[in-house]
């Protein structure tokens, strides 16, 4: 899938639309969620331009990913949630669950997040 400049995190990235900023560096912008699954929900997103961690991980350069994965720790970090601890994920495609077409990792963190996933059907 080539990426689509007019997905709302692009905007978020460009300033066209607000955003309930955490955390920003060269390599990452961190928001609260607009639709909270958790008490601490927030998502964590590259300044490149990349779909998914598919293409992420196969076009970012080395530095882009290390300073990314390195903003998702400083975030929940600066957040206070390490010691209680918390959740990470990231939806890919259809089956992942993905609605917006620019890589994101979700934090979630504030109450025992139970399982994972459903039993597998
Ligand atoms: P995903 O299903 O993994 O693509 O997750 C997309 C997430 O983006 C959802 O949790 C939405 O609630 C969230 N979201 C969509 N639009 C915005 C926005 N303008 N500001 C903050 N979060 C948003």
């Amino acid at each position: 899938m080539s990426y689509d400049s007019d997905n709302i995190f692009a905007k978020i990235l460009r300033g066209e639309i607000p955003c309930d900023k955490v955390y920003e560096d060269d390599w990452a912008l961190a928001f609260n969620d607009i639709n909270p699954q958790a008490p601490v929900h927030v998502l964590v997103i590259p300044k490149g331009a990349y779909v998914s961690i598919d293409d992420f991980t196969t076009d970012a350069e080395d530095a882009e990913i290390a300073g990314f994965y390195r903003a998702v720790g400083h975030v929940a970090r600066a957040l206070g949630v390490v010691e209680a601890g918390y959740r990470t994920l990231n939806n890919t495609g259809a089956d992942g669950g993905q609605e917006v077409p620019h890589f994101h990792v979700h934090l979630f963190a504030g109450r025992p997040l139970g399982p994972m996933l459903s039993p597998a059907l």
